[in-house]
């Protein structure tokens, strides 16, 4: 790995994170969804637009890509399957990004539950999943099936454990107040509670948590084991058989949920 590497989270809107990976002098960023942000960020840092990399459709990642590539050509990296702003690389899974100027190179994952062609960006221990995994809490299914999200994010809880995993949204208090409903006595959960209140309150981002940590605590990486299933069925009105439709009872419990 590229030692001189940072990633920063860029705010925008009202929760949303887009991230910038970058050394002294080339950002690569992902899902621009405002341009203003991003260009006073790289303006500040003195800092080249190297390439963009798009993990779906959603305004919120793309409104600003326009913009950027308007006041600096770079590549646009996205999804081979959606329409997306701008694009000059379509790209699905199993494809490598060379991102010459980070020294990095990317790997593509079909994610499909959010959006029906979300993709993420996996490198060196490193992963953009735009809104299909979140700080404990997942994606809502707006294209596509329980069975395709809950294969997407087992697909991202089999990446190695101390991955960093970098969100697109700053959704990490709601959704632990949602698994402490799951799981109220999960150790893990309750101490992550705790550390993610105090980030919050010294105003930081909670992100990037890590693969392990959402494995130990994210009810939705969480469906098999036996007190999130028991919880499921309990809230459930039909008798669950598998772990998909207990992970599908949690997804519908989380959508009304505050
Ligand atoms: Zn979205």
């Amino acid at each position: 790995m590229n030692t001189d590497l940072c990633v920063s989270p860029i705010s925008a809107f009202k929760d949303n994170y887009i991230w910038a990976i970058h050394t002294q002098t080339h950002a690569v960023i992902v899902d621009p969804g405002d341009a203003r942000p991003v260009w006073t960020f790289l303006q500040k840092k003195h800092l080249q637009l190297s390439a963009i990399l798009i993990t779906h459709h959603h305004h919120d990642h793309v409104g600003g890509i326009a913009d950027l590539v308007g006041r600096h050509p770079a590549p646009v990296y996205g999804p081979a399957t959606e329409v997306i702003p701008c694009r000059s690389i379509a790209v699905q899974e199993g494809n490598t990004i060379e991102l010459k100027e980070l020294a990095l190179t990317m790997h593509v994952l079909e994610v499909p539950g959010h959006t029906a062609g979300h993709i993420a960006y996996y490198t060196d221990g490193m992963l953009f999943c735009g809104d299909t995994l979140f700080g404990c809490g997942c994606g809502r299914l707006f294209e596509g099936t329980p069975e395709q999200m809950h294969a997407s994010l087992t697909k991202l809880a089999n990446l190695p454990r101390d991955s960093e995993v970098y969100c697109a949204h700053e959704y990490t208090l709601n959704n632990i107040a949602f698994a402490l409903t799951v799981e109220p006595r999960n150790p893990d959960l309750l101490a992550r509670a705790v550390a993610d209140q105090n980030r919050i309150a010294r105003d930081e981002p909670t992100l990037p948590s890590t693969i392990g940590l959402e494995l130990a605590t994210n009810p939705f990486l969480r469906c098999q084991i036996s007190q999130v299933q028991d919880y499921a069925r309990q809230a459930s009105d039909h008798p669950l058989r598998s772990v998909t439709e207990v992970f599908a009872v949690l997804r519908t419990l989380k959508n009304d949920f505050n």
